[in-house]
């Protein structure tokens, strides 16, 4: 694949320079600041057009090829900006689980950064081994009544809805007693609390308890048993090409310490160059793939943290 840019995707990346340029240094990129400011740098981002590129229309996307997302995190990186906020696993998920009527009403809040949204997936006991996961949710007339306890839930703080995963069916094999819900954040049963990271960050995860939160039985995504399958779409598209951001930004961070070190990079550092440049050809032979239709499986799952 030629990864020069197109006439189109060069006059996209001089806009976005252009006003990247403009709102320098109004949005902090790390710490407790920048959580604290990250709806609104959504908001900034889908207002000026640069949030959404790739996704549906109908639902205030721009219906983009990916490499438009791949253009808005190298600039992101290079400008010193924050990073585009990560939702297209939800976007994935729901787009090809959820009902048209779920879609309608849950995917342009989302995209366009009106309403918060956090994923429920890991436990205390079930991080990995995720099919171990003990949260229930049991039928209660037009509702399902949710009991467990997430963990390392992203935003859960400031989330106006979670993608759930809770047992439903525990008689069912592991993986066939899941379903997943679109649950409304704000309402008693639910408490969130704050985690403090080794550095000093409290706002970007959270532990949430459920304690007999409610969610309406239309809010299922799919059918019930259906939640590993939709667990399996939004993991996998977690560690798609959008890490060529990360890659860009581990890219710069090296550089930037290399330059500390007067010509003289310690060994370790110049293995830390080497994997950022390997993370960065990696992930642009998955683009490449995902332009040409190849359906990205388990091998792009070693790509990304988050
Ligand atoms: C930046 C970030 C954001 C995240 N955001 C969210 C979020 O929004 N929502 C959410 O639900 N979760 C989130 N997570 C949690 C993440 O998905 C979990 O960290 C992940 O599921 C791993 O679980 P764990 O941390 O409990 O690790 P564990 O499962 O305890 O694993 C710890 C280590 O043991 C290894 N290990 C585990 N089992 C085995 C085995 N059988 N054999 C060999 N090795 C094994 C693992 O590979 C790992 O190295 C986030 C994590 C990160 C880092």
């Amino acid at each position: 694949m030629d990864f020069r840019d197109s006439p189109e995707e060069a006059a996209f990346r001089t806009r976005l320079r252009t006003w990247l340029a403009e709102i320098a240094g109004k949005f902090p990129t790390s710490g407790d600041e920048y959580w604290a400011k990250q709806g609104e740098w959504h908001q900034a981002l889908y207002g000026a057009g640069f949030f959404g590129l790739s996704w549906p229309k109908e639902y205030g996307g721009q219906e983009l090829p990916p490499v438009f997302d791949v253009i808005l995190d190298e600039e992101l990186a290079i400008a010193g900006a924050p990073p585009r906020p990560s939702l297209g696993y939800l976007v994935v998920g729901l787009g090809h689980h959820g009902s048209k009527e779920l879609q309608q009403r849950f995917l342009p809040g989302m995209i366009n950064g009106t309403e918060r949204w956090c994923q429920g997936f890991s436990e205390p006991d079930a991080g990995s081994d995720l099919a171990s996961l003990t949260t229930t949710a049991t039928r209660d007339g037009d509702e399902y009544v949710i009991h467990g306890h997430k963990v390392w839930t992203s935003y859960s703080d400031v989330a106006d809805w979670c993608l759930l995963l809770a047992r439903t069916d525990p008689d069912a094999p592991r993986h066939r007693g899941i379903s997943a819900f679109i649950v409304p954040m704000k309402q008693s049963g639910i408490e969130q609390r704050p985690l403090k990271m080794i550095s000093g960050v409290t706002k970007e995860f959270g532990q949430v308890l459920f304690d007999g939160a409610r969610v309406s039985a239309d809010q299922m995504v799919g059918n019930p048993g259906d939640g590993w399958r939709i667990a399996m779409t939004v993991v996998g598209h977690e560690r798609e090409p959008s890490t060529l951001g990360f890659a860009a930004r581990y890219g710069k961070l090296v550089r930037q310490l290399a330059a500390r070190t007067e010509g003289r990079p310690p060994e370790d550092l110049a293995w830390a160059a080497v994997q950022s440049e390997m993370l960065r050809l990696h992930v642009r032979r998955r683009l490449s793939e995902q332009l040409d239709g190849v359906n990205h499986g388990s091998e792009a799952r070693s790509t990304s943290c988050s």
